[in-house]
């Protein structure tokens, strides 16, 4: 029997209905209803207001404070006529979280009785008292002034939690001197590099471009447990991960989890949040099981990487609530369960014209398939040129879990881009010459690019699930993003990596035409160029084998396994010159930032390194004990009614294999916090993070290896965690 502490789980009682209200069954109906979207802002704004916001939006200038005023108006009436009381600046500091702080639109004015009331000034600009956010020594304590300013490209919404609506206003949030404190700061920079250069190269396509942006379409992978349970695991409250447990004797080997029938349980619970996403105007449209037992995906319609971003922020949190409801309690970490499969998000990114192209999609005509092969080219180039920053942009202590662990892309940063676009690169790389190409071979080149297309889209259907960037038929997917990650940190760096490399094609074709050669030619010279110099980048064989590893390393591809390593690079000149040049980050903002995630990692680990000594220590050796002492009592027993030691071999075989783990356990923890101890001595965050990974971190395996073995020889009944059999099949 289960111990009784957990056996009363998942009762059908536990299987809380759909709880959401929402006014019809037809999304379309309520879709956007929580947020002020252009329907509420012609609404509520007067029309000379509307304009000038929207045209401040799409141009990124700054809204005066007399148009802020009649904004901060309106966003009062339409947030007021959906019932919020508080409003609050919503931002994304370098924690990874979401910020907020909650201020009532009630004010008392002197000699007055009190009215709702919201400024410009509110609206525009807020000064959380957030000394104690995490800024990389930007900010000392004394001088801890770091402002949230409004973001209008993001639209304000009302969060509805219990009973209380508080409007939302999206902010970017910096220091006192400027610097950017946290994601969407740089995000929204990079983004706008982004559209000046591939603005610049969409011309020589297409002259009536007036901008582009890039678009994310995430997807978020889960588990899902018993809230109860989890209440029982103080790893996976403490850490979000469990630090202990035997994988069950059934969990994915038999591949019926993934696409099954979603059990009723957690599609209750997905039906709930998908309203609460859909009211607040996240598209979201595809659910599913995923691979592991108990774990899910979503996936939203894509849209602008700057909202995207928000609507990943948002949905995590709304999960969170959602789920306390249904009493269960949704696992972001990239690796709650050692031995089964990690989540990750994948974060499928391409670029959009204002008229609504699709920059990565192959056209249908041979000249917008060189627009095509333009984008996908110098995509290919810019990750080549700059492997090393994407790689840091997905480094955390949960991501290095799954990064090189043989069910996640590997640490080794490559590009699959499928069979026939690898054979029409090397046919452009063979056909094109090094000088210039006459009018009748770029005709006849052209022509040839663009029968090829129709066999590319077959591709499709043929991805390779193990590369860490796959192209996916009109889009780039970058999978070895982790599932509690930031979009924001890897957008960034794509987004300015793409921006850089275009800016560089565009000056060697500017170089070549002002040679003489024509567009078509020079364009295509250049491409073949930026072919040839990348394909060391591309791959596409199994990316979990050795080999691939050997020739990686022979490619002279980085392969950095753990988070501090991955990290020092971002901190490598040409590596700050990128954001740098790009207007995207100083060097001072990358300093502090890789100082943050420096301290972060070795937190963690320290965190997880204190719960695994006291779960070992204070949890599994009493029970060890209490368990031995019951086989002590049953064999003093059976001697007192005459058996000899032979006859109780099991019981004196069991007590002595139980002490032996009991005491390694003990020695173990004291190695562990003994290397704890060395590590904290370090001051540098740098090496600290550093000796955190090498040293810490692998004393966990010899203690994980003996609790894991006591599981296996104590009686269930006296277990005192959950065990992952437990945790994993929520029915
Ligand atoms: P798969 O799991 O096979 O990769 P999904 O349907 O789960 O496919 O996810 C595809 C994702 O790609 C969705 O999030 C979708 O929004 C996104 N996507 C599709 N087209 C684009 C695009 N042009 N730009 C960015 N994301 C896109
Ligand atoms: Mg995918």
């Amino acid at each position: 029997m289960s111990n009784p502490r957990f056996s009363a789980i998942s009762k059908i009682a536990d299987r809380n209905p759909v709880t959401v209200k929402i006014p019809s069954e037809r999304i379309s109906d309520y879709f956007g209803s929580n947020v002020f979207d252009d329907e509420s802002m012609r609404k509520f704004m007067p029309e000379d207001v509307y304009k000038s916001v929207k045209s401040s939006i799409r141009l990124g200038t700054k809204i005066d404070r007399k148009v802020a005023d009649q904004v901060a108006t309106s966003m009062q009436a339409w947030a007021i006529s959906h019932n919020a009381t508080h409003f609050t600046h919503w931002f994304q500091p370098l924690t990874g979280a979401t910020a907020e702080k909650h201020d009532s639109f009630f004010t008392i004015f002197p000699n007055t009785k009190g009215i709702e009331n919201f400024i410009g000034d509110s609206l525009v600009q807020q000064e959380p008292d957030a000394s104690s956010l995490p800024s990389g020594g930007i900010r000392n304590t004394f001088e801890a002034r770091g402002y949230t300013a409004w973001d209008p490209s993001s639209p304000a919404f009302i969060m509805e939690i219990g009973s209380g609506k508080t409007l939302c206003i999206p902010t970017i949030y910096v220091s006192y001197t400027g610097e950017s404190l946290d994601f969407k700061a740089p995000l929204l920079k990079s983004q706008n590099a982004l559209d000046e250069a591939a603005t610049e190269v969409v011309k020589f396509f297409d002259k009536n471009v007036n901008y582009v942006v890039p678009t994310l379409g995430w997807e978020q992978e889960y588990f899902l447990v018993d809230l109860d349970l989890y209440f029982n695991r103080p790893d996976l409250v403490l850490t979000g991960r469990c630090l202990l447990g035997n994988t069950p004797a059934k969990n994915q080997q038999l591949e019926d989890h993934y696409f099954g029938s979603i059990p009723e349980r957690a599609f209750n619970f997905m039906v709930d949040f998908e309203k609460e996403s859909h009211k607040l105007g996240i598209p979201v449209r595809t659910r599913h099981n995923e691979v592991a037992p108990g774990q899910f995906e979503c996936a939203p319609i894509f849209e602008e990487v700057n909202l995207a971003v928000d609507h990943n922020q948002l949905i995590m949190d709304l999960m969170d609530r959602v789920a306390r409801k249904h009493k269960l309690k949704v696992l972001l970490h990239e690796k709650p369960f050692a031995s089964l499969n990690g989540s990750g998000k994948h974060n499928n990114w391409s670029l959009m014209t204002d008229a609504g192209k699709n920059l990565l999609a192959p056209g249908t005509t041979p000249k917008n398939n060189l627009s095509f092969l333009t984008f996908f080219v110098n995509t290919i180039a810019a990750v080549n040129n700059n492997a090393d920053l994407l790689r840091a942009s997905i480094a955390s202590a949960g991501n290095d879990h799954r990064l090189g662990a043989n069910e996640a892309p590997p640490a080794i940063i490559s590009i699959y881009i499928g069979e026939h676009l690898t054979a029409l690169l090397e046919e452009i790389e063979e056909r094109v010459k090094k000088g210039p190409i006459n009018e009748m071979e770029k005709q006849e080149l052209k022509l040839d690019i663009h029968n090829k297309i129709p066999d590319l889209l077959l591709d499709n259907s043929d991805r390779n699930r193990t590369s860490p960037f796959a192209f996916t038929g009109n889009k780039f997917e970058f999978r070895a993003v982790g599932s509690t990650l930031n979009c924001a940190g890897p957008m960034t760096v794509l987004n300015t990596i793409m921006a850089d490399q275009l800016k560089k094609f565009k000056a060697e074709v500017d170089n070549l035409i002002s040679e003489g050669e024509k567009k078509d030619g020079a364009i295509l010279r250049v491409l073949r160029r930026n072919i040839s110099e990348s394909k060391r980048i591309l791959f596409e064989g199994d990316n979990y084998s050795e080999s691939w590893a050997k020739e990686a390393e022979k490619r002279g591809l980085s392969n950095l396994k753990n988070t501090p390593d991955a990290l020092a690079l971002s901190l490598e000149q040409v590596n700050i010159d990128v954001f740098t040049r790009n207007k995207v980050l100083t060097e001072k903002e990358i300093h502090s930032r890789v100082e943050i995630q420096m301290e972060q990692y070795a937190k963690k680990i320290q965190i997880e390194s204190r719960v695994i000594g006291d779960l070992a220590v204070n949890h599994i050796i009493p029970a060890a004990i209490n368990y031995q002492n019951k086989l002590i009592v049953n064999a003093n027993g059976l001697k007192n009614l005459g058996f000899k030691n032979a006859e109780i071999e099991t019981q004196l075989n069991l007590l002595k294999r139980i002490q032996h783990l009991i005491e390694s356990l003990r020695k173990d923890v004291v190695l562990m916090v003994e290397a704890r101890k060395k590590a904290n001595e370090i001051e540098d965050s740098a090496k600290r993070a550093k000796n955190y990974a090498t040293k810490v971190k692998p004393t966990f395996d010899s203690i994980r290896y003996s609790v894991d073995k006591l599981e296996r020889y104590i009686e269930d009944e006296s277990w005192p965690m959950p065990k992952y059999r437990e945790l994993l099949f929520i029915r």
